[in-house]
């Protein structure tokens, strides 16, 4: 963490002296929590991503529509996999969730679904991808908790339905479906209008993450990068940070305190 030292406290003042702070969360904000990611390559010292032992195809919108009851059960397993020891927030999670309460943060966006930064107390949350604690009814659009439509599924109810008669579908965004315009359109805002833009645990290659730093160095943003590896921004980024999330967010928590 030597290297990025000085970063970090460069990092903290601007922080400290901006108008508006955003930051967007990727996969590797949740791995620590031991949530897998769903690419890359299988490593020694975490879990294998998902996409090795689930198939995409399973989780697509076609197959939603094909066979809800197929659906909901591969669904299950890919939960299993994915959650199966019971997920808390990390270290990551509880600085940002602190950055906010401290006026630090201003909106904080999201590429994951795994309900991590509300669990850790951030309100201001744009979740892209929708929300695996929710489902929603595929016919009257009702939401609810997810927790109790999971134990009926379990129970046998396959696939789950709604009072209206519809069958409920996990609140998130399926391959093959597009991002909700609401959730998007609260991101580019977020990005427009902010000093400084934070991506953390993203390799910033998927949309709409990918579009999101460019939206918010376009409007004149200092553009921040905090990831393991190199990113498609590591170039062009004012700070890039190579590190572990739970370690480089609190110590820039730490920072703005200091
Ligand atoms: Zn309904």
């Amino acid at each position: 963490m030597e290297a990025n030292d000085a970063v970090l406290s460069a990092l903290a003042s601007e922080i400290g002296e901006a108008e508006r702070a955003v930051a967007l969360t990727g996969a590797g904000v949740s791995v620590p929590s031991g949530i897998p990611p769903f690419r890359g390559a299988p490593s020694d010292d975490g879990p294998d991503p998902v996409w090795e032992s689930h198939d995409p195809a399973d989780f697509h919108r076609r197959r939603f529509d094909a066979d809800p009851e197929g659906f909901w059960t591969d669904r299950l397993a890919l939960r299993e996999t994915m959650y199966g020891g019971g997920v808390e927030p990390n270290a990551a999670h509880e600085a940002l969730a602190a950055l906010e309460a401290r006026g630090h943060l201003d909106t904080l966006l999201t590429q994951n679904v795994d309900g991590l930064h509300a669990a850790a107390g951030s309100d201001a949350v744009v979740e892209l991808h929708g929300t695996s604690a929710r489902v929603v009814c595929d016919r009257c659009g009702a939401t609810g908790s997810a927790g109790p439509v999971r134990e009926r599924v379990r129970d046998g109810e396959r696939p789950p339905t709604c009072d209206c008669g519809g069958v409920l579908k996990p609140d998130v965004v399926l391959f093959g479906e597009p991002l909700p315009d609401e959730a998007f359109d609260r991101a580019q805002t977020a990005a427009r209008r902010c000093d400084v833009f934070l991506a953390v645990g993203s390799s910033l290659t998927v949309r709409p993450a990918a579009l999101l730093p460019e939206v918010a160095a376009e409007s004149g943003a200092t553009l921040a990068v905090c990831n393991l590896d190199a990113t498609d921004y590591s170039e062009r980024a004012d700070y890039d940070l190579r590190a572990d999330a739970t370690e480089a967010l609190p110590a820039l928590a730490a920072a703005l305190d200091g």
